[in-house]
């Protein structure tokens, strides 16, 4: 247990007390088993004492949630979340294509994707509203059909024109317009 190098200089606040993590030096990190008291003038390390964490300058007990092991682990479990909080998320659910062209801001994404079905190149274009946990009903799959100058919608995800207001296709010799129904 001599080898354990401080990874962050953080404190995390959960369950009463203040936590911190450790890494082993060969890439994996956890959180240390004594808790801090969460005094900000103290900050001593906790001992485990019957059903709590008890802080020797203080003279206090900061009773477990459950129990001094699984405090410790859920813990753990919701420090590993949070490290990924800001992580970005790719979507695994969309096909695997190469993307052609994609762009986001801030509330909606869109990407776009030449692929071949039934023999027939086709425009694929996924647009959607950002969410945490993207759901095929969170965005729209729209083909475009050059050789038929056709475009579908698929109904398992999202109607389109549930995010836009208009939707306008110009092929060499038709267009397509779809207007969003006034309410
Ligand atoms: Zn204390």
């Amino acid at each position: 247990m001599s080898e354990f190098i401080p990874q962050e200089e953080k404190l995390f606040k959960a369950y009463g007390v203040l936590w911190r993590s450790y890494s082993t030096g060969h890439g994996r990190s956890y959180i240390v088993d004594n808790a801090l008291c969460r005094n900000q003038d103290c900050q001593t390390t906790l001992k485990p004492k019957g059903d709590a964490h008890y802080c020797v300058k203080c003279d206090k007990n900061y009773p477990y949630k459950v129990s001094h092991v699984i405090d410790r682990e859920s813990v753990e479990k919701i420090w590993e979340g949070h490290k990924t909080l800001d992580w970005r998320i790719y979507s695994l659910e969309l096909p695997p294509t190469k993307i052609v062209g994609e762009d986001e801001d801030e509330n909606y994404w869109i990407k776009v994707k030449l692929s071949e079905k039934s023999g027939k190149r086709m425009a694929v274009i996924y647009f959607g509203e950002k969410k945490k946990n993207q759901d095929k009903t969170d965005y729209s799959q729209v083909f475009v059909d050059f050789e038929d100058e056709q475009i579908r919608f698929d109904k398992n995800n999202k109607n389109p024109m549930k995010i836009l207001c208009k939707f306008t296709a110009e092929f060499p010799n038709s267009e397509i317009r779809q207007r969003k129904k006034k309410k």
